[in-house]
């Protein structure tokens, strides 16, 4: 995980939003490979092995094999313009993060629960979890795969940690409209920006 990547993580619990501490074991290069996170608000400790961090709870949904989102729609629905921060990939959408990488120079990746042939690697960040342990507008965009797209809780979660006015894109049925503001939808991929609290 990059050692960046911990200030923006955050504690999955229902309490208030808490940041987590880096106790690290292991650091090699700008990666933390091991180590403990703790939440000071609650006392939960998390262990980050080979470079992955789980704050548990994490679905088991087995891998689905109609995917379209590819890299290049990935980049293209996204929009990013410009290097600098990062960019969520919720499931199986994980597993082209070199090329997503290549397209989006400078834009650090975070995978959530990706397939299992993703791995930490210099230029993807994996965590593992039942939320995005990610704080509130802090990402620059969010893809969800399928099934996660047609998961109200996940579309909730990825509308919290997009930057305000930036995207998130889902492949799945069209998201709640109390979410999401639709910018277009085609082949059962849909993209919008987060609907702002009144
Ligand atoms: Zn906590």
């Amino acid at each position: 995980m990059f050692i960046e990547l911990t200030d923006h993580l955050r504690c999955p619990a229902d309490h208030d939003e808490s940041f987590l501490v880096l106790l690290p074991d292991r650091i090699e290069e700008r990666s933390v490979l091991s180590g403990q996170l703790g939440c000071p608000v609650c006392g939960r400790t998390f262990t980050l092995e080979d470079g992955v961090l789980d704050v548990g709870a994490a679905p088991g949904w087995s891998r689905q094999d109609q995917q379209n989102l590819n890299p290049e729609a990935i980049t293209a629905l996204v929009g990013l313009h410009g290097p600098g921060g990062y960019l969520v990939l919720v499931g199986a959408a994980a597993s082209g993060w070199r090329e997503v990488a290549e397209l989006n120079p400078g834009v650090a990746l975070v995978a959530i629960n990706p397939d299992a042939d993703v791995t930490d690697a210099p230029g993807i960040s994996v965590l593992r979890g039942g939320r995005i342990p990610l704080k509130s507008r802090s990402m620059r965009g969010v893809v969800l795969s399928r099934p996660y797209a047609d998961d109200r809780h996940w579309v909730e979660e990825a509308a919290r940690v997009v930057l305000p006015g930036l995207r998130i894109v889902g492949e799945g049925g069209d998201p709640p409209k109390s979410t999401i503001d639709l910018m277009a939808t085609a082949g059962g991929v849909w993209v919008g920006t987060a609907v702002r609290e009144k």
